[in-house]
């Protein structure tokens, strides 16, 4: 008989037992044969705080490296849980894209994808996909609720935020709204994606676990009211979750509760004409108008050249701002989000 390589077959190993009662923090270590070291590994820093019977919820950060709430909150989180006081099954990623979040970049060095287009990943494939097909395979079927923490990156800043995508189930939004207002961000957007079947939140739906992801801050930078959000928010989901003992607090500054958005099409994404300088008039969380400027592209290399005033195509509150001077045609400017209204 025809021997076969297990295709399916995961490499990465770790010696993390999830079903084991107690803290457990390590590693996960996915092969990376370079010159120099042919057997080394990437070490990913994993977490996992079992507290016996109940529901199972997985926090994690750095799938963008140049993401640094996420990052600080759930490495926090790690380190401050007591399994004593846990009711289920906490698993923690800090810092999924290792190589990323030690360069501060959006794509991974290693292999040059982005970990948020690499579920559900490749047994066999690069560092990236090897990790996909992991957190795919193993860790997404134990758990009923997943927490991606993102912000925007270098490129971009958000206003602060959850996120979930639209599904066809009016339960599963109820249920996947409730969780987010119970993160208790200032705002929940609901979001009609483009390409986001191979992103964490995409995954963990199709486990059928509760999913959203959050976009709080950018530019690049380390913002100190996003990383209390996200800190008072996965210790809220954990109280939601009946996880460890209290209630939420789901105050929000200005009173109210956190308010349901949507970015439903693409009218809500304001992109660039041509390739120029941009000089956005308005900053996240900002209402605006259609008809009202939004920036001017200017075009520095040539006098005769005006520049140019752009305009807003709808009304809206602003989700994301640009971080980047420079845009190229078709980068997007500014996404606007409006009040949640359903499909
Ligand atoms: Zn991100």
């Amino acid at each position: 008989m025809a021997r076969t390589v297990d295709t399916f077959k995961s490499r990465i190993f770790h010696d993390i037992d999830f079903d084991k009662p107690g803290k457990q923090t390590g590693y996960l270590r996915v092969p990376q044969s370079r010159d120099g070291g042919a057997w080394s590994t990437i070490e990913v820093p994993i977490a996992v705080v079992n507290g016996g019977k109940g529901p199972a919820v997985l926090f994690t950060g750095g799938v963008h490296g140049d993401e640094y709430e996420g990052q600080i909150a759930i490495s926090r989180l790690a380190r401050r849980l007591d399994p004593q006081s846990v009711q289920g099954k906490i698993i923690m990623l800090p810092a999924v894209d290792l190589p990323a979040a030690l360069a501060g970049r959006r794509m991974c060095p290693i292999d040059g994808r982005d970990f948020n287009r690499c579920m559900p990943g490749d047994a066999r494939g690069s560092f990236c996909q090897m990790l996909a097909h992991f957190i795919d395979s193993t860790i997404m079927p134990q758990v009923e609720v997943s927490v991606d923490v993102h912000s925007a990156g270098n490129s971009m800043e958000a206003a602060l935020c959850s996120i979930m995508h639209w599904v066809d189930d009016a339960k599963i939004i109820e249920r996947t709204q409730a969780l987010a207002e119970n993160f208790a961000a200032p705002f929940n957007v609901v979001f009609w994606g483009v390409d986001e079947t191979a992103t964490v939140a995409a995954a963990a739906e199709r486990h059928g676990a509760l999913s959203i992801s959050t976009e709080i801050g950018g530019y690049g930078r380390v913002r100190p009211d996003a990383v209390r959000i996200a800190e008072r928010g996965l210790d809220n989901v954990l109280k939601w979750m009946g996880i460890i003992e209290g209630t939420p607090d789901i105050s929000q500054p200005g009173g109210g509760r956190t308010r349901q958005m949507m970015v439903r099409d693409q009218r809500s994404y304001l992109f660039a004409p041509s390739d120029g300088l941009f000089e956005p008039c308005f900053l996240p969380e900002q209402k605006i108008r259609a008809g009202e400027l939004a920036g001017y592209l200017h075009f520095v290399e040539e006098w005769e050249r005006q520049s140019q005033p752009i305009e807003f195509g709808i009304d809206g509150t602003i989700w994301m701002a640009p971080g980047s001077g420079r845009v190229k045609k078709g980068d997007v400017m500014a996404v606007i989000m409006q009040d949640f209204a359903g499909a």
